[in-house]
């Protein structure tokens, strides 16, 4: 048996088994060999994670998918790193070989799998300085889109961009940028975007792509808004998908099924 499991804190409403099940699923009539299976969520707190990790690492589990609040510390007791984990300081993709563990991070690559092309050049604007937002901006940086991030906390974006790279900015002209990225918690409650962000209706138009890390079964205001206007949207399930489709690849070796992934997936 090949098992796989997301580790969180709270986790049990976690996509993750239906999604990753679902894709399973296909790549087993496509030839994957073995019999995997992606188990129920494992809800565990901080002070547990380790020894569980290093349980499943010992047992037969090929790998894991890792949550909040555990992102940081699933990178630091790895003993392997991906550039991209280490840049961003997280992981939320764990592969364990012979008992070793290295540590991955999809939520970049899996934004730039979303965004289904080069950003080389593009203006892009980064909302938010959270555990997201740190992943976004790695990934656009490295592919050398000009990233700015606005954060409600100014000093947060100032640091993030001491870290990462993009520039820290106060008060961005939204419409001109060709890439938005909500990568800040609003939209989650049904809040209004144009009440706590600094973007207005009339910044969003047919040139631009708007990405909402934020999902919900109705999708988000912030695209309703976005779609209307003309601009190409990303939902936050497209990268819920994408993160989980490169989760199984590393794990898998195989590609990832993604119109699978996405039907397992409401929204
Ligand atoms: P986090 O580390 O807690 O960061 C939250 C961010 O939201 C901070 O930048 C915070 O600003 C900002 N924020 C919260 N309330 C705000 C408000 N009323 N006005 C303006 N800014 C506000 O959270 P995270 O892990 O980065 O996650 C952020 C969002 O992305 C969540 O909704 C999460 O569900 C979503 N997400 C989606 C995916 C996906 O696969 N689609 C993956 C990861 C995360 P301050 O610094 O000022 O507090």
């Amino acid at each position: 048996m090949k098992r796989l499991a997301v580790l969180g804190h709270p986790v049990a409403h976690s996509r993750s088994p239906a999604m990753q099940n679902a894709a399973l699923a296909e790549l087993a009539k496509r030839g994957l060999e073995g019999q995997w299976v992606y188990e129920e969520p494992i809800d565990v707190p901080p002070e547990g994670f380790e020894g569980q990790v290093r349980a499943m690492a010992a047992a037969d589990y090929v790998g894991a998918n890792v949550t909040i609040p555990h992102k940081e510390a699933a990178l630091s007791l790895a003993d392997t790193k991906s550039p991209a984990a280490e840049a961003i300081g997280a992981a939320n993709t764990l592969k364990f070989v012979s008992g070793r563990i290295h540590a991955e991070n999809t939520d970049a690559s899996g934004l730039l799998g979303a965004l289904e092309g080069s950003v080389r050049g593009w203006r892009a604007l980064v909302l938010g300085a959270g555990g997201a937002a740190r992943a976004v901006v790695w990934a656009l940086v490295s592919e050398g889109a000009e990233v700015e991030v606005w954060n409600r906390t100014a000093g947060r974006a100032r640091d993030l961009c001491a870290e990462l790279g993009g520039a820290p900015i106060d008060g961005p002209d939204a419409a001109s940028y060709e890439l938005l990225v909500n990568a800040t918690a609003v939209g989650l409650h049904d809040e209004d975007p144009f009440d706590e962000l600094p973007l207005s209706y009339t910044d969003l138009g047919p040139r631009q792509t708007v990405v909402d890390l934020v999902y919900g079964p109705t999708g988000t205001r912030l695209l309703a808004i976005a779609g209307h206007s003309g601009a190409k949207v990303v939902t936050g399930f497209e990268i819920l998908v994408r993160q989980g489709a490169r989760s199984l690849e590393l794990w898998t070796g195989m590609g990832a099924p993604l119109d699978v992934m996405r039907a397992a997936v409401p929204g």
